[in-house]
C-alpha cells in the first residue's frame, strides 16, 4: 500500500507577513519559509499508518523551485521512503498543482493520497478536491481521524454540529485538518538518514502539464490596523456605546 503526500514549501506560520511595497505580492526575501503545517500533518499521518504495518511506501511530492528539496527532506526526516521535486520557479496555481499530481498518481499508482486541507500562504483549500475530481476519486476533506478498513478507508471529519464518518473505497484523496495529529519533531539521526534517501527531479512539461495562469493577482493590501479596545464602567454605558457609537444595536 503506497501513500503519497504532496508538500508545500510556504512561508513559516510563525513570521510576520508583509507585504511588498507594489502590493503585488508578500515579501518573500529573508523569510523564514517551513512545511506548510497540514502537510506536516499529512505526512505525520502517513508515517503512522505505515507503523501501524498498513503502508509499504510514503513518497512525499513538492512543487515549486530548488528549495523545496529541503520541504521534502523535512518529510523523509518524518518517515517517508522517498521523494518527487517537481521543478518550477513560477506560481502554480491550485488545478495546475492538481494536474501535476493527477500525473504522477497515473504513474506511481498509490492507494491513498493524504494532503493538506490547504496551503497557509494561498489558503485556497482547492487542490485535494481538485485532485479528487480529475481522477474521479472519492475524496475525505478535512479529516480529524483516518483509519483504514480492508479495502476502504474510514474518514471522520468534524463538520458543524458533530462528526461526520465517510467510508470510501480506496484509492482515495484525504485532505487533513488540524486535530487529526501532532505531527512529531525530526530526530537528529532521522535527519542524517534522510539525506541518504533519493529526491527524483522531474518538471511539469515532462509531465506533460501547462502550469500557465488563469488568475492574475490585482493587488495584496495587508489588513487594516485594528484601534485598541476601551474598558467601561457599566452595562449601560456599553449598551449606550454600542447604540451611538459602534451602531450595533
Ligand atoms: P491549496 O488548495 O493551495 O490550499 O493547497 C492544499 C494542499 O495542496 C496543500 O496542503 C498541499 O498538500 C497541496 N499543495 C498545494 N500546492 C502544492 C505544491 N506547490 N507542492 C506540493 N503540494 C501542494
Amino acid at each position: 500500500m503506497k501513500i503519497l503526500v504532496p508538500v508545500k514549501r510556504v512561508i513559516d506560520s510563525n513570521v510576520k507577513v508583509r507585504v511588498k511595497s507594489d502590493g503585488s505580492g508578500v515579501d518573500l526575501a529573508n523569510v523564514k519559509m517551513s512545511m506548510n503545517p497540514f502537510d506536516e500533518i499529512a505526512v505525520e499521518e502517513a508515517v503512522r499508518i505505515k507503523e501501524r504495518g498498513e503502508a509499504t511506501e510514503i513518497i512525499a511530492i513538492s512543487i515549486g523551485g530548488v528549495k523545496a528539496q529541503d520541504t521534502l527532506r523535512t518529510a523523509l526526516a518524518m518517515g517517508a521512503d522517498r521523494a518527487i521535486l517537481v521543478k518550477t520557479d513560477a506560481t502554480v496555481e491550485p488545478l495546475s498543482v492538481a494536474k501535476i499530481l493527477k500525473s504522477v498518481v497515473e504513474t506511481e499508482k498509490p492507494d491513498l493520497v493524504i494532503m493538506g486541507k490547504q496551503a497557509i500562504d494561498d489558503d485556497c483549500n482547492q487542490t485535494g478536491q481538485m485532485l479528487a475530481g480529475l481522477l474521479g476519486w472519492p475524496q475525505g476533506t478535512f479529516a480529524s481521524k483516518i483509519a483504514l478498513a480492508g479495502d476502504k478507508v474510514k474518514v471522520t471529519r468534524e463538520v458543524d454540529g458533530g462528526l461526520e464518518t465517510l467510508l470510501l473505497s480506496r484509492p482515495a484523496v484525504i485532505t487533513t485538518d488540524l486535530r487529526l495529529n501532532e505531527p512529531r519533531y525530526a530526530s537528529l539521526p532521522n535527519i542524517m538518514k534522510a539525506k541518504k534517501k533519493a529526491i527524483d527531479e522531474t518538471t511539469a512539461e515532462t509531465l506533460g502539464v501547462d502550469i500557465k495562469p488563469r488568475l492574475k493577482i490585482i493587488s495584496v493590501t495587508e489588513p487594516k490596523g485594528r484601534v485598541a479596545g476601551i474598558k467601561v464602567d457599566s452595562a449601560a454605558i456599553l449598551v449606550e456605546k454600542l447604540k451611538n457609537e459602534a451602531g450595533v444595536l
